[in-house]
């Protein structure tokens, strides 16, 4: 039965997935004002608090002055210039792959990558908790998809030894966006190998924050993929996605991927602020040392207050709550208290699996921690107690 638009918004209301934004202004730090009161936010993946910089602020002024706000055209009629250049050889360099190109976003990178290489009768095995870019690409394109339990190998092992299909893609998340938790790389090199399957790995939130130099699980594991994707719209606190691996698949890439042509080109100034973070990032490594402080420290108050935290190692570290109503009521909770703190629901999450995502930023301190989990014991004793939803 097809529902109408009205009975498509009603239903999901009902369900108690409706979504709605706030009108936010950031200010200093995690600052954020919201209905004229100030909140600390731990929903943002800004985790190097590089989008405040003053140098990469400077940088996307004078290219900006230079060059214009907007890049004008797609990058094949005349966007690219030399700070996309620039940027996609200092990229190379950097997660040490043959070549770098650089998208508008790390969305459609995804969309690119997936387009462009996969065949109709191209296997993919995904792990469940992909990203959804990874599976709206592979739903696309190619008829044969299977998604394997998260981080199971086992699980993949017996998907790719079923199938008879001549091409096989095997994908994840570097970091898992929703649970933290982290790809176990080494071993998928290894089934890569054994079953001659390309792997990708979208590392939008390892690059910058994982290994000693930031270069990400690469650096963590001291292995690559085939394919690495990532953006700049978390560590590096801008805009834009990429995608590092050899000339042959870059150059597929630059041919045939539709996401890349017929869309408008990153802005330059983009571009130029992008590779400003990326030589901050190597530069001032302490944001790195105090954001995996601060993780450190998050766990182990968390754990002294018996929270039900996931086994994360990195700057997402969800809260699961399990029920989505009590979820979403924690989370109005929070904000009464002064925190914006992200309920995550189905379907960007399994049913039965919300939670509270918790970002965490070299910006943070211990005492706006100490004062976020602080309250959130409280609001989930209110929640037992009352064994319904806060109001
Ligand atoms: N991959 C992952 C793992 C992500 O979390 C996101 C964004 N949340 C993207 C890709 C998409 O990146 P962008 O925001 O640059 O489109």
């Amino acid at each position: 039965m097809s529902l109408t638009f009205e009975q498509a918004l009603s239903q999901h209301k009902q369900k108690g997935l409706y979504r709605e934004r706030k009108v936010l202004q950031s200010l200093l730090g995690m600052r954020r004002r919201y209905n004229g009161k100030i909140f600390c936010s731990f929903s943002s993946n800004d985790y190097l608090g590089l989008s405040q910089h003053p140098t990469v602020i400077k940088s996307f002024k004078q290219a900006a002055d230079e060059y214009g706000v907007g890049s004008g055209s797609s990058h094949f009629l005349g966007a690219y210039n030399r700070f996309h250049h620039e940027l996609e050889l200092a990229l190379a360099e950097f997660l040490n792959f043959p070549k770098v190109l650089v998208f508008s976003t790390g969305y459609m990178a995804n969309l690119g990558i997936l387009g462009s290489l996969l065949q109709r009768r191209t296997a993919v095995f995904a792990d469940k908790l992909s990203h959804a870019s990874l599976i709206d690409g592979a739903k696309l394109n190619t008829a044969i998809f299977k998604r394997y339990s998260h981080n199971n190998l086992v699980s993949l092992e017996k998907h790719l030894m079923q199938s008879i299909s001549q091409q096989k893609f095997i994908m994840t998340d570097g970091v898992f966006s929703m649970d933290g938790d982290i790809a176990l790389l080494p071993s998928l090199v290894e089934i890569g190998q054994k079953f001659s399957s390309t792997l990708l790995v979208d590392d939008a939130h390892g690059i910058g924050v994982l290994g000693k130099n930031g270069i990400g699980i690469c650096e963590l594991f001291g292995c690559k993929p085939d394919i690495l994707s990532g953006g700049f719209g978390k560590a590096f606190g801008c805009f834009g996605g990429f995608v590092a691996s050899n000339e042959v698949i870059i150059e597929n890439l630059i041919q045939f991927a539709r996401p890349y042509m017929y869309t408008t080109g990153l802005p330059p100034a983009s571009a130029k602020a992008a590779h400003t973070s990326l030589l901050l990032l190597q530069a001032e490594s302490w944001r790195r040392e105090k954001l995996q402080s601060l993780i450190t420290y998050f766990k182990q108050m968390a754990q002294q207050l018996d929270l039900p935290i996931l086994p994360s190692q990195t700057p997402i570290q969800p809260i699961l709550i399990n029920n989505t109503e009590q979820t979403m009521a924690l989370s109005a909770y929070l904000l009464q208290n002064g925190f914006l703190v992200n309920a995550i629901r189905p379907p960007t999450v399994p049913e039965n699996t919300s939670r509270l995502r918790i970002s965490l930023s070299a910006l943070h301190t211990e005492n706006e921690i100490d004062r976020l989990l602080e309250q959130i014991a409280i609001g989930l004793k209110l929640i037992k107690i009352n064994d319904n939803p806060i109001r």
